[in-house]
């Protein structure tokens, strides 16, 4: 591994080359050349499927579908490549938790703890199976900080108490609860803990064994990876009692008109023909990550949303709603509507968020119906931040006039 090189690391970047300035990487990042060169070697090839034929071919494409499992096991520290379960993305991965681990338990009256900074992929899944068990979902509210208060969640939890939602890290504040602690207190109720690391996942190591993670979600393309590609993390006796969601090819050992029998995890959670590129693509960039200093990275990030918080908080009506060293800042201006704010930000090349960022719950907590969303990745550079806060001050001229 060579020493972090934004040059370097940005120059990887295909989707750089043009004129925009990309402050979006929270929604999803930009995919480095050796993702796109994997994604596209596979669909140039006569590969065929995984698990299906027994061409030579076919089978070297099997091994190495299969040894992406490991690859991302080894970067969530799972302790076997079997505990990993190829979803879409963390919104289908936190589906299959809520519907085939959890509603099977639930019974009336049964409650499912959910953090009041959750992204609705993991607060709408459990008001889900809620509704349909007849169970409470309980707010964790949010301390002064804005991240899920701990303090308060002993009194929360009770016999009664399932399941507890916590996300890694928020996409609006960028702030990261206390997950060791968090856990530890849920375990000692008797709740699981699922976790969404979405977020958090390109931002922070993980150590899924090390935290005891019930389970754990993320989506590839949060990471450098492609969309439609994600993996959920289960512990293994969990994963074991999972009944399958989808029912179909390669789920199944075997299938009568008198009923079937499934294969055990993670196959079995695993039904028809899988998202082969987006895997390969997902594996390339762990494989890519791997020459990437990313501690460096993520200070080196963390820096440039540091710096576009100092510059614009010299603005008057500037106000952050960013967590202490955040790579992501969300903000307002006092007497500017978010949107219009982007869409002038867009005319001059500025591509960020603006709105509710799937997270109503956290802004009806934090007091505003929406914000817009700088979010760094290490690609970026001072020139994103300088062109950030001049358009800024063009396009409030405009607004404040
Ligand atoms: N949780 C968080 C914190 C997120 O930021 C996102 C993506 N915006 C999701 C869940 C959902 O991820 P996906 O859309 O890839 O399923």
């Amino acid at each position: 591994m060579n020493a972090f090189s934004p040059a370097h690391f940005r120059s990887q970047f295909p989707a750089l080359s043009g004129a925009e300035s990309y402050l979006d990487s929270a929604a999803t990042t930009l995919k480095p050349e050796p993702v796109i060169a994997a994604i596209h070697q596979y669909y140039s090839s006569a590969s065929g499927s995984v698990h299906r034929s027994q061409s030579r071919q076919a089978r070297l494409l099997t091994d190495h579908f299969e040894s992406a499992r490991a690859s991302v096991a080894r970067l969530l520290r799972a302790p076997h490549p079997e505990d990993i379960v190829w979803t879409s993305g963390t919104t289908e991965a936190l589906n299959i938790v809520a519907r085939c681990y959890v509603q099977p338990r639930l019974a009336p009256g049964d409650e499912l703890i959910v953090s009041e900074a959750e992204h609705h992929a993991n607060l709408v899944p459990w008001l889900m199976v809620a509704r349909q068990c007849g169970a409470n979902v309980i707010k964790l509210p949010l301390n002064a900080q804005h991240l899920p208060d701990l303090d308060q969640l002993p009194a929360l939890l009770t016999p009664r108490t399932r399941v507890l939602a916590l996300g890694q890290m928020s996409n609006v504040t960028g702030g990261a609860p206390d997950l060791a602690r968090a856990i530890s207190l849920a375990h000692a109720s008797g709740a699981i803990v699922v976790v969404d690391g979405a977020q958090g996942i390109a931002h922070t190591a993980v150590d899924v064994n090390a935290l005891d993670i019930d389970f754990y979600a993320f989506s590839a393309h949060k990471l450098y990876g492609p969309t439609g590609t994600g993996a959920l993390y289960g512990r293994r006796e969990l994963l074991r009692e999972m009944s399958p969601w989808l029912g179909g090819g390669k789920m199944v050992k075997q299938v009568s008109f008198s009923g079937f029998t499934v294969q055990d995890a993670p196959w079995g959670l695993e039904a028809g023909t899988p998202n082969i590129a987006g895997v390969i693509g997902l594996n390339a960039a762990l494989e890519w990550l791997e020459t990437v200093d990313r501690p460096q990275a993520e200070h080196y990030t963390r820096g440039l949303a540091t710096q576009a918080e100092a510059l614009l908080s010299r603005r008057p009506g500037f106000r952050s709603y960013r967590s202490q060293d955040a790579s992501l800042l969300a903000f307002n201006f006092d007497g500017v509507h978010y949107g219009d704010l982007a869409t002038l930000l867009a005319e001059s090349g500025v591509t960020l968020r603006a709105g509710q960022h799937c997270a109503q719950p956290l802004l009806a907590a934090l007091g505003v119906s929406g914000t817009l969303r700088a979010s760094f990745a290490p690609y970026n550079t001072a020139d994103d931040v300088t062109r950030l806060v001049g358009s800024i001050d063009l396009a409030l001229d405009l607004l404040l006039d």
